[in-house]
């Protein structure tokens, strides 16, 4: 039975990193008919930030990744948040100290840092390790008893791991196949801190093994960590899950991992919800606010990483479970791209039924103060979906199917309303009151037997009748556009341009 979890730590607003590991990770889950867990890795309260917990689960609910045990729904292995767990990590710490794979460390913040400079005069970095734990104070250079008597006497410790001396570690990943590194090079993590909780590697090991974590699917920031966490399996004698470490989002320009400046600068959101920092108040834009679909970014994530192995881009996430496999996994980090984030957008749009697409143009219509009867809304909105990519667009592309334009583009009119356009405008008239209101017979009597007969510049003439009716030289085909509106809505807008467009 597969198992897999989404473990992030409440420290802000979860970056779009974040979501394409969980998407992963539910991917993997559902095509395999396993579980897929939410839990809460908040053992560092110094970090803490309040709302990033109930932000977590908003986003991946918004974007439709789904959990069958988790902090917000329960489960046979909960809880699922590590600050409700802290009773039952001390046992695992204590365990690996009567084993031999643990000590306590009680040397002072300060006295680490005096280490560090004295290093950094001689241009070397401190490590606690193997070479220098003799130097410091633990219960393997004091002695057990002396280790003893201090935590009697309330002095404060941690306690470290303890690495074995120049041994090679394999860490076999998924993607990246096996990845060795010698202990040397690895420092003591602390494990358990002195304010009485785990660190995360010790927690993130025991919650793992404990909710019986089959698969660990996570960033590539973790590797480095991913040698202690064998040696942790290790240690307490249990068998390690598999390891699949994914490749970073990198930057736009591919130089370095994608950071909320970038968003900043370049104008993207990095987060999957606008975020509003608590403390600083600063707000950070959303993908969700930004009008992208909730779809669309689960296919652009897909593929930020990953692809199918065929040319296909646009995956459901019925199919994205369908085709998803580890294998297809890429190594090398994956460059963020705007204009292919907004292209997935413009493509989900298209999918929305008229309907759909109507709500979103209705409620504009009311910030706008427009009543119009649904059916003619649903009708605009289907014609004109096609232009848009996100759904703040509406108003501004289809507002004149609502209103007459208050004005007239200087430019478009400069350039195609010459003088004789009144009379022109005028003939538009006669012909909508004369011929049957529909597109043949508007066509025949405007396009053929007027402008085409008397020798007339089409484009002119029909780009002054749009003048006329939207304002501008933009729209859909201007018959349509015309039948649309209505006869008597159209020849208003024209009669009003004929008396108010002045040409010198
Ligand atoms: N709490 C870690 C994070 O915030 C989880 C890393 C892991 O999946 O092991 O990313």
């Amino acid at each position: 039975m597969v198992r897999v979890r989404f473990a992030p730590s409440p420290t802000g607003p979860l970056h779009i990193g974040g979501v394409r590991t969980a998407l992963y990770n539910y991917l993997f889950a559902r095509q395999n008919g396993g579980k897929m867990i939410l839990r809460i890795e908040d053992t560092d309260q110094t970090r803490f930030v309040p709302g990033a917990e109930q932000y977590i689960i908003e986003a991946l609910d918004w974007l439709g990744i789904q959990f069958d045990e988790g902090v917000h729904i329960g489960g046979p292995y909960g809880p699922y948040r590590q600050s409700d767990r802290k009773p039952m990590y001390r046992q695992y710490a204590d365990q690996l100290i009567r084993d031999g794979w643990a000590y306590y460390a009680f040397d002072k913040p300060e006295a680490l840092e005096a280490k560090r400079k004295e290093y950094e005069a001689e241009k070397k970095t401190f490590q606690y390790d193997c070479n220098t734990r003799s130097g410091m104070e633990n219960s393997l250079s004091l002695g057990m008893e002396e280790a003893q008597r201090r935590i009697d006497a309330g002095e404060p410790y941690v306690v470290r791991f303890k690495f074995p001396d120049n041994i090679d570690i394999t860490v076999h990943d998924l993607i990246r196949g096996d990845v060795t590194m010698n202990s040397r090079l690895l420092d003591d993590k602390v494990l358990f801190k002195s304010d009485g909780m785990p660190t995360y590697h010790l927690a993130n090991i025991v919650d793992d093994h404990t909710m019986e974590i089959t698969h660990v699917i996570r960033g590539e920031e973790w590797l480095p960590s991913a040698p202690l966490h064998v040696m942790l399996y290790k240690a307490f004698g249990w068998e390690a899950p598999q390891f699949a470490h994914l490749p970073l989002l990198l930057k736009p320009e591919g130089n370095g991992k994608l950071s909320k400046r970038d968003g900043d600068r370049l104008g993207f959101p990095v987060f999957p919800l606008e975020w509003h920092d608590p403390k600083s108040g600063e707000i950070s834009s959303g993908y969700r606010e930004k009008g992208y679909l909730p779809q669309a970014v689960v296919n652009m994530l897909a593929l930020l990483g990953w692809n199918p192995g065929t040319e296909q881009e646009i995956m459901s996430m019925d199919e994205l479970i369908k085709l998803f496999n580890i294998e297809h996994i890429s190594k090398n980090g994956a460059k963020f791209n705007l204009d292919k984030a907004k292209w997935f957008n413009h493509e989900y749009f298209q999918k929305l039924s008229d309907e759909e697409v109507a709500s979103y143009l209705e409620a504009q219509l009311k910030e706008h103060g427009i009543s119009a009867e649904h059916g003619y809304v649903v009708k605009v909105a289907g014609m004109m979906k096609e232009r848009i990519t996100f759904p703040s667009e509406l108003w501004e592309t289809c507002c004149y199917f609502f209103q007459a334009p208050t004005e007239y583009n200087e430019k478009d009119v400069a350039k195609r309303w010459t003088p004789d356009m009144h009379i022109h405008m005028q003939k538009v008239i006669d012909i909508l009151n004369t011929v049957p209101f529909e597109h043949d017979a508007i066509h025949k009597a405007l396009l053929d037997d007027y402008i085409a007969a008397n020798g007339l510049n089409t484009g002119k003439v029909m780009n002054s009748l749009r003048i006329a009716v939207v304002g501008r030289t933009v729209g859909p085909d201007m018959i349509t556009l015309i039948l649309t509106i209505g006869k008597e809505e159209t020849i208003q807008r024209i009669k009003h341009a004929i008396e108010t467009i002045k040409v010198n």
